[in-house]
């Protein structure tokens, strides 16, 4: 699917997964302040409901790994299986010490992966090369 041209209005939908509510705070902030359209959960239970929802349009996921209920490879596997969320870029964002939990995210296609505590300035500049937007 094209990308529409960088002068329309469209905003980017980003939908975010984080069971920290500090982290949360931070994501949205920054997304906001950058433009994007923001849809917040706190679990891959609940990011995997609204990625099977084809009425909700998202441009990218971020998405924590370690999360109680469903963490970010649940997100990712079952997304894997959504036909409509076909070619839909995943961030992963890690603690450190998941190196394998890192690698699994890669194998599972992970477009991305930060390790927290991330810098929003880089996570920022990722996000906008994914989506094509690098000037
Ligand atoms: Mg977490």
């Amino acid at each position: 699917m094209a990308q529409p041209p960088r002068d329309t209005q469209v905003r980017r939908r980003i939908l975010v997964a984080d069971d920290e509510p500090h982290i949360r705070r931070v994501l949205e902030t920054l997304l906001d302040s950058s433009g994007f359209d923001v849809d917040m959960v706190c679990d891959g239970a609940e990011a995997l409901q609204r990625l099977q929802d084809a009425s909700l349009r998202y441009d990218l996921v971020l998405t924590d790994l370690m999360m109680p209920e469903r963490d970010g490879l649940d997100v990712l596997s079952g997304l894997a299986e959504l036909e409509h969320r076909r070619g839909l870029p995943v961030v992963v964002l890690t603690a450190k010490g998941q190196d394998a939990d890192r690698a699994r995210a890669v194998a599972l296609g992970a477009a991305d992966f930060l390790t927290k505590p991330f810098s929003p300035k880089k996570l920022l500049g990722r996000i906008l090369q994914i989506l094509g937007d690098e000037t």
